[in-house]
């Protein structure tokens, strides 16, 4: 049987063509790209070479195996890892975060841990903590963050520090606010309690140790940090589905593995959570290591560096727009400056809305009212990498020009779009129940080629403040079971999706 390649990649070029740009800095989000072809083409052959290979078993696989070394040896040196460190290779931060938090809930049960431990964090800790809290049993104890800067005051965490803690997690830098938490006072408070305390390095973890500005302690030399998760599809520039997780000691990463001989099947040994798994984005990650060494890294650090100030400045200096603390890294959050009349303020989903019709893509992050009832603002989020500085010519008077047109406009009154919503609902929404809310208010139903405008309407509409305000102003749980439905649509047949 033959069959058409060219035809077949042809259907995919332009599933892929409607794609956001994933190269050329035109997303500050979801991509990180060093702007380096040669970088990228390394990996695509890395990858390829590793296409057929198993990474479930690495004595058969033994490849796998010196590839994870190599680049734990790497990430440790770069990280702080003293020498009874150990680690492990997973697909993604999301992983990495998943397994250490159930690393910690097993580690207090062998400690003597009874019951629903907690996991206590700062609101601002990745949503995977929150997934991680639920698919492990435990509660998730978000506290307060400052909602001017978005920083964590020490005391909030450490005052409720207590023998159902199995965990506390801090971030360098935050992703929301890209705020550094006072990793060095909580990781102590931590140690004197008897408490796993995880640095979550996801996005800060391969480009803090090569940023040229000073940063507060953060990595594994920090005493009471017990482990910390850095992602290699972020800023160590490789593709998706490769991130490491490093304990302090060997004896806390072994309690990350879940193994099994009592089946009639091969031996299981996993230290990750998927058993049979790819191998090429670690292949991928191993060869971008090769070939930049820390020199590299630092090059690309200082590129992305010089962009994220330039930016800092010119956010700044754009008058009803405040950046958000002081961030730390590459990233930053955008808020409305309060301290000017209400005619001069900007909304940051309304500019980035004008934004992303003059064609950059900035991430709008809706309000959070905090657990205390103090809200959190919504914000504009930028992630800038090494390309971005090579685009700032046309970005920067992007930025300035959606600003002046939007300046002025006040933020989404979410009520009329309420109104469109019955004023009871059910505890469990079904698939058609959810559905028509959705239609109701102007969203899903897409046929799945679709999204975002294109004509016939999309799952999303063009403009999203009117969105964002929705998520914020509904109750979590209902949004939530509407953002499933939407998302369900998507990628269901087109017979059986949306009417
Ligand atoms: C990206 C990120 C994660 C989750 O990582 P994924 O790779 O998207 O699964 C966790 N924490 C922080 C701070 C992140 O930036």
């Amino acid at each position: 049987m033959t069959f058409d390649d060219a035809a077949i990649l042809a259907e995919l070029d332009a599933l892929r063509a409607a794609d956001a740009p994933t190269h050329g800095g035109r997303v500050l989000s979801y991509v990180y790209d060093a702007g380096r072809p040669d970088l990228d083409e390394l990996a695509a052959q890395a990858a390829r070479r590793m296409q057929a290979v198993n990474g479930l078993d690495p004595t058969t696989f033994t490849s796998v195996a010196a590839l994870e070394r190599d680049v734990l040896a790497f990430a440790c040196e770069i990280l702080g890892a003293g020498t009874d460190a150990a680690g492990t290779v997973t697909s993604g931060g999301t992983e990495s975060c998943l397994l250490a938090v159930k690393t910690a809930r097993d580690l207090w049960r062998t400690g003597g841990g009874r019951g629903i431990p907690r996991l206590l964090a700062p609101v601002t800790a990745h949503a995977a903590f929150r997934k991680a809290a639920e698919l492990f049993d435990l509660t998730f104890d978000g506290v307060p963050v400052d909602p001017a800067t978005g920083t964590l005051d020490a005391s909030a965490i450490t005052d409720r520090l207590g023998p159902d803690v199995a965990l506390v997690v801090v971030s360098a830098p935050s992703y929301p606010f890209a705020a550094m938490d006072p990793i060095a006072e909580v990781a102590a408070a931590c140690a004197d309690a008897g408490v796993s305390c995880h640095v979550d390095a996801c996005i800060g973890g391969w480009v803090l140790p090569f940023w040229p500005d000073p940063v507060a302690a953060w990595n594994l030399r920090v005493p009471g940090v017990t482990s910390l998760s850095a992602d290699l599809h972020k800023y160590g520039y490789a593709p998706k589905g490769v991130s490491v997780l490093l304990h302090a000691t060997r004896d806390r990463h072994r309690a990350q593995y879940f193994a099994t001989t009592d089946w009639p099947g091969y031996p299981v040994v996993n230290p990750t959570l998927l058993g049979s798994k790819s191998a090429a984005a670690l292949a991928a990650a191993w060869a971008i290591i090769r070939a930049l060494g820390a020199d590299g890294f630092r090059d690309l650090a200082a590129q992305a560096a010089r962009a994220t100030h330039a930016l800092r400045d010119v956010v700044g200096g754009i008058e009803g727009l405040r950046v958000v603390g002081e961030p730390a890294g590459p990233l930053f959050a955008v808020a409305t400056d309060q301290t000017v009349p209400a005619a001069r303020r900007v909304d940051p989903h309304h500019w980035a809305d004008r934004v992303r019709e003059a064609g950059w893509m900035l991430q709008q992050q809706p309000g959070l009212v905090q657990p205390g009832g103090i809200r959190l603002p919504h914000t504009a989020h930028l992630t800038v990498t090494p390309v971005t500085e090579a685009g700032l010519g046309e970005l920067v008077p992007a930025l300035v020009a959606a600003a002046d047109a939007v300046r002025g406009v006040p933020p989404v009154d979410p009520a009329s779009l309420l109104a469109g919503l019955p004023g009871s609902l059910p505890e469990r929404l079904d698939s058609d129940t959810a559905g028509a809310l959705l239609a109701g208010i102007g969203l899903g139903g897409v046929d799945a080629a679709g999204v975002d405008g294109g004509g016939g309407g999309g799952a999303l509409p063009e403009r999203m403040a009117p969105f964002l305000a929705l998520i914020e102003a509904l109750p979590h749980p209902l949004t939530e079971r509407l953002l499933v439905e939407l998302l369900a649509q998507l990628s269901a047949r087109s017979e059986a999706g949306a009417p």
